[in-house]
């Protein structure tokens, strides 16, 4: 007991029993969460290690939690007795370093803010997860993608430092404020994406670069979804170079439309782009986006070159299609990724499976990278028929991606969800050896075990 003492949590920053909050008994992708331990709320990384120091005495399981906003079940208790540690209270901004171009901060602090904070200094932190209210330390579990990844990378590619508690209760700082490193293996690497089954982040060096000066983004309608993945590669091969391409087809951008109350500045055809540029020269801009349009010309119904505000609006309802889907249908997400070249037969593959199973199926995603949603829709079907025929269609649909060279998660990680494809995808000796790294920074199996293999 002498971790806990030590730790001196008050009850509003501690819950046990029928105290701990109904929030961490809900998930929208899992169900039937068993009873945890407790749920503690840490404010500094000393309270997270007397934390873990109590979960190695007390011998529980562990769970770290952000914003709790991820998709594939990985920060959901799925043994009962867990202690789940949220560092969500953990949101304080610590430095902006102008000369290394960094920013350092605590995990708890979210994306948007992030996002706000640098760009009102004239900097720019490009990962851009639709999730805005998802944590930094999220983002770095789960190597958050989102809407820019296509011309700026992931997370993984903005983090310098972290310092991580291990499940054995000690500390580490991987990575380091050099830019180039060939010193050894890069653990920081290994820990990014390992969705909390290594360590928990407590702080986080992140890299910075100056803000674009000038951005515009260009909303197109196609009649097929065929049409919209045709023009991404054309728009990819054209020297445009988007920031972001994202896809949508109607059907899916319908809920967002109903969740926010106004329409996608198009009501023509099935499926749109979302095409973002950015740089520093407006009549370079100009050109690329010139570029963009000719190169789409042949396949479009409509292409228009967004206002600041139309932007903002347009963007808020792509950002919306997850949440709006959650407020009014069931359905199951989905974040296969395959080559570039590949997208558009994937999207063609998902609607053939949809006349084979009898089950909606539709696609939007991070087209610019091959990165789909597919989503599964739940509509009318009877609970029997949602199970078999969700099974049967997503056997095939996970053979698809294998055969075209894809992975089953771009950007949500595994989690629960999708352990089943992970193993069948994955080759038995790289699980192996996962599993043997994961024994080296935890023994006895604490953090979040059962999750991603
Ligand atoms: C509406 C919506 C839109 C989304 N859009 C995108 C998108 O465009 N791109 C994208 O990549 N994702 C997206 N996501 C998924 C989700 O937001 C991300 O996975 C996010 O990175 C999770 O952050 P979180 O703070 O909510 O983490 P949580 O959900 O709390 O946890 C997720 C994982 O991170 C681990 N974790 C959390 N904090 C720490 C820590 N400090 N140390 C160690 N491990 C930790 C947890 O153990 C768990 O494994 C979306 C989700 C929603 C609901």
């Amino acid at each position: 007991m002498q971790y806990l003492e030590k730790i001196k949590i008050d009850s509003s920053r501690l819950f046990m029993g029928d105290a701990v909050p109904e929030i961490y008994y809900h998930d929208t992708y899992v169900k039937n969460i068993k009873p945890v331990y407790a749920v503690a709320l840490p404010k500094t990384h000393d309270e997270v290690k007397a934390l873990v120091h109590y979960a190695v005495e007390k011998d529980l399981v562990i769970i770290a939690r952000g914003a709790g906003t991820g998709v594939a079940g990985s920060q959901v208790p799925i043994q009962g007795n867990e202690l789940i540690i949220d560092v969500h209270l953990m949101d304080n901004i610590l430095e902006l370093d102008e000369e290394t171009l960094t920013l350092t901060v605590e995990p708890g602090v979210l994306v948007g803010t992030i996002h706000d904070y640098v760009e009102k200094k004239g900097y720019f932190y490009p990962p851009d997860p639709a999730s805005k209210h998802s944590t930094i330390g999220g983002n770095v579990a789960t190597n958050a993608g989102g809407l820019r990844a296509v011309k700026y990378g992931t997370t993984r590619d903005y983090i310098r430092e972290l310092t991580v508690v291990l499940p054995t209760a000690e500390e580490m700082t991987l990575g380091s404020l050099n830019i180039k490193s060939s010193s050894g293996y890069d653990l920081k690497d290994l820990f990014i994406g390992s969705e909390g089954t290594l360590g928990i982040t407590t702080k986080i060096r992140l890299k910075l670069i100056p803000l674009p000066k000038a951005s515009v983004t260009i909303l197109q309608a196609f009649e097929t979804v065929q049409q919209a993945t045709q023009a991404t590669l054309a728009i990819l091969k054209s020297g445009a170079d988007p920031s972001g391409v994202e896809l949508f087809e109607r059907s899916a951008l319908y809920y967002a439309e109903q969740n926010l109350g106004y329409p996608l500045k198009s009501q023509v055809g099935e499926a749109y782009l979302m095409i973002s540029l950015d740089g520093n020269d407006q009549d370079e801009l100009s050109h690329r986006i010139a570029l963009a349009e000719t190169v789409t010309h042949a396949l479009i119904m409509e292409s228009h070159v967004l206002t600041a505000d139309e932007a903002k609006r347009n963007w808020a309802l792509r950002d919306n299609i997850l949440l709006g889907l959650t407020a009014f249908t069931e359905f199951e997400l989905l974040d296969e990724v395959v080559p570039i070249n590949k997208f558009a037969e994937l999207i063609e593959a998902t609607k053939e499976m949809q006349k084979k199973h009898g089950l909606n199926v539709l696609n939007f995603g991070h087209a610019g990278d091959g990165n789909v949603h597919t989503l599964l829709m739940k509509d009318d079907l009877t609970e029997e028929q949602w199970t078999q025929r969700r099974a049967a269609l997503l056997k095939d649909l996970y053979q698809k991606v294998a055969d075209l060279g894809g992975l089953p998660s771009a950007e949500h990680g595994i989690g629960i969800i999708k352990k089943e494809y992970m193993n069948t995808m994955t080759e038995d000796i790289n699980l192996d050896y996962m599993r043997q790294i994961k024994r080296v920074f935890d023994p006895d199996d604490r953090l979040n075990p059962g999750k991603v293999f």
